[in-house]
């Protein structure tokens, strides 16, 4: 099986346990099925970008001792390529300029598609995808089978902000593509996110992915950590104990505390993602 990976972090804050998770989660499953590690940085958002935390992001990189398997991107430098694929899309006719503000969307978010039929101009407005009433379906390695409608539960997405930013859902979906991404492993908050991305990876041709979504963390407010709820940034000083923490709160077989490299090590030869806790949140405190 040829497998590629990625841990694909946002600098909106400082990577904390959650991300930690992501992290050791995602090198221990490529590492075990003798795949390949990638880093991305997805620092499209620049307006929500946190002073610092690309450097902590390699800070982290660096102190947990993991080696990624090519040059670590940034997708900040990538924004011309964002735009080709832009530019593809808009010739088949797949987006469409939106001028509606987020307050027209209504309580549920959901995109009623106002603009799609208006040809608006490209300049200046939001451009989302075009969604088929449709249901997609795919088998989360952890979480089982999980479906959605896309246009009644998702709606036409944006791909670039009316104030230029590319999202999210456009640039993931592009970079998995152009590197080679195989394997998908990231926190189960992303779920949702899933069927957007594969409707617009087949509207580009690009070849499907495998998903896992993992468990996330809890804060004692039984919050998930996030940035957004300034979760406890990592401790460098503390890699090694956060290494052991975060392998038990993965359901894995102890490692004997050592230097990060070697217990990364330990961690692959273990590996056996089947006992990872199934659900969307994990239940205790590691930390
Ligand atoms: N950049 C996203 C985040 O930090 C993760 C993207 C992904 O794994 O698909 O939440």
């Amino acid at each position: 099986m040829s497998y590629i990976g990625r841990f694909a972090p946002s600098p909106t804050g400082p990577l904390h346990f959650g991300s930690l998770l992501t992290a050791v989660a995602s090198y221990c499953d490529a590492k075990a099925n003798h795949g390949k590690w990638l880093v991305r940085i997805e620092d499209t958002d620049i307006p929500r970008i946190y002073p610092n935390s690309e450097t902590h992001i390699l800070s982290c990189i660096d102190a947990f001792e993991f080696e990624p398997d090519a040059e670590i991107i940034f997708q900040k430098d990538r924004l011309t390529i964002y735009e080709q694929v832009l530019d593809q899309l808009k010739q088949q006719h797949a987006i469409y300029a939106c001028q509606c503000t987020r307050k027209m969307l209504g309580s549920n978010h959901i995109y009623a598609g106002t603009c799609r039929d208006l040809n608006l101009d490209f300049a200046e407005q939001a451009i989302r995808l075009k969604v088929d009433d449709l249901l997609i379906c795919f088998e989360d390695r952890l979480q089982g089978l999980q479906c959605s409608n896309l246009k009644d539960d998702l709606g036409d997405f944006v791909l670039k902000r009316r104030d230029g930013i590319i999202s999210y859902q456009l640039a993931v979906v592009v970079d998995d593509y152009l590197q080679g991404i195989t394997h998908v492993v990231r926190g189960a908050d992303l779920l949702d996110n899933t069927a957007r991305q594969i409707w617009l990876g087949s509207i580009l041709n690009y070849p499907s992915l495998s998903y896992m979504h993992l468990p996330l963390a809890m804060n004692d407010q039984g919050q998930k950590l996030s940035k957004q709820n300034l979760a406890q940034a990592l401790d460098l000083s503390k890699a090694s104990e956060l290494l052991q923490q975060a392998l038990l709160a993965l359901g894995q077989p102890n490692v004997e505390l050592n230097q990060p490299r070697i217990m990364l090590q330990q961690a692959v030869q273990q590996w056996d993602m089947n006992l990872i806790p199934k659900g969307i949140h994990l239940t205790g405190t590691y930390l």
